[in-house]
C-alpha cells in the first residue's frame, strides 16, 4: 500500500511499532503514557486558570446572532435569551397592590397560584374548556425550575405563567437584593420554557410591604393579589360554601384566587365557571381583566 505525507511517498514500515511481550508494555508503556496524559491535562488547567483567572466555568451561551429579538406582543414580553432577563421591563407604576381588573368590562380572571401537588385535572379542565387564565408559579421548591413539564402543561393548558417568587418565602423585611433575585430567579425558571414575561408578580400570602412593592416596580413588574379567594387552602371548606362566596362576591374585572394543590378547587372550577359565563361575564385572564388600565406592558413605556 502506497503512503503519501504532502505529496511525498512514504515508506510506512520506517513507522511500525516493534511487538513487545506483554509484561513489558504494561510495566513500562501503560505508566509512562498515563504520565503523559495527567501532565498534558494539568498544563491545560493551568493555562485555562491564569487565562481566565477568577472565571470558574465558562458559561456556554448560544451565540446572539442566531437569537430573535425580543418584542412586546399583546401585555407581555416574548423574548429568547433567558439566561439574563433583569432590565427586561420597563419599570411599572409604584402602587398600591392591584385587587380588581378594569370595572367598565364584564370580566372576571382566574388565577391559581403555587403549584405544590397539582391537581392535573384543573389543566384538562381549562384546556377543554378553552379558558383564559393566569398562573403564578414559584421558581423553585420543587415547582417550576426543577419541573419544566409542569410550567410547560400550564402554558398549554391556556395560562399566561407568571412568577410567585422563588422560595416563596415572607418578603416583607427582606432587602433589596433578596426581593430582585427572588423575583428574576423564578422568571428565569419559567421564562426558560415559555420564552414569555408578563409584567405581573404576587407574593407568598399576598403579603408584601411598602419596599417591596416600590422593588418589585423597579423590576417592572406590577403586584397582582385579588377581589375574592376561592378559600381553597382552608381545610375542611365545602364546595357549596366555596362556590356561593365566589358567586356573591362577583363583579366586572374581579380577581379570584385559588390554588393548584387546593381544596376543592376542580370541583368548584367546573361548577363556577359556567355559572359566571351564563351571567354574562367572559372568564379569562389576568391581562384581559386589565385592559383598559395603566397595569399593562405597551410598547411606548
Ligand atoms: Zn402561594
Amino acid at each position: 500500500m502506497q503512503h503519501y505525507y504532502k505529496g511525498m511517498r512514504i515508506d510506512t514500515t520506517a513507522f511500525r511499532v516493534m511487538k513487545l511481550p506483554r509484561t513489558i508494555t504494561r510495566a513500562v508503556f501503560l505508566p509512562v503514557l498515563l504520565l503523559v496524559v495527567v501532565a498534558a491535562s494539568a498544563c491545560g488547567r493551568a493555562e485555562s486558570t491564569s487565562l481566565h483567572n477568577s472565571i470558574s466555568i465558562p458559561r456556554i451561551t448560544r451565540p446572539a446572532a442566531i437569537l430573535p429579538k425580543d418584542r412586546v406582543v399583546g401585555d407581555h414580553l416574548v423574548t429568547f435569551d433567558e439566561t439574563n432577563l433583569a432590565g427586561k421591563l420597563p419599570p411599572a407604576r409604584p402602587v398600591q397592590a392591584i385587587t380588581r381588573g378594569n370595572p367598565e368590562l364584564k370580566r372576571v380572571a382566574i388565577t391559581i397560584d403555587d403549584g405544590w401537588n397539582a391537581d392535573m385535572r384543573i389543566l384538562e379542565l381549562l384546556k377543554e374548556w378553552e379558558i383564559k387564565w393566569t398562573a403564578f408559579l414559584i421558581g423553585g421548591r420543587g415547582i417550576a425550575e426543577s419541573n419544566p413539564d409542569l410550567v410547560r402543561a400550564v402554558r398549554d393548558a391556556g395560562a399566561e405563567v407568571c412568577n410567585h417568587t422563588y422560595s416563596h418565602y415572607v418578603m416583607s423585611g427582606k432587602d433589596n437584593a433578596f426581593v430582585v433575585d427572588e423575583l428574576w430567579r423564578a422568571q428565569e425558571a419559567i421564562t426558560s420554557v415559555t420564552h414569555e414575561i408578563y409584567p405581573y408578580t404576587r407574593f407568598s400570602g399576598g403579603a408584601y410591604d411598602d419596599t417591596s412593592l416600590q422593588w418589585a416596580a423597579d423590576q417592572g413588574f406590577w403586584m397582582v393579589n385579588w377581589t375574592v379567594s376561592s378559600g381553597d387552602t382552608s381545610k375542611g371548606v365545602t364546595v357549596d360554601f366555596q362556590v356561593n362566596n365566589i358567586l356573591g362576591n362577583l363583579q366586572p374585572g374581579a380577581i379570584i384566587l385559588f390554588h393548584f394543590g387546593g381544596y376543592n378547587t376542580y370541583e368548584v372550577l367546573s361548577r363556577v365557571i359556567p355559572e359566571i359565563q351564563r351571567r354574562g361575564y367572559e372568564v379569562t385572564s389576568l391581562s384581559r381583566v386589565l385592559e383598559g388600565t395603566p397595569f399593562v406592558l405597551n410598547e411606548s413605556e
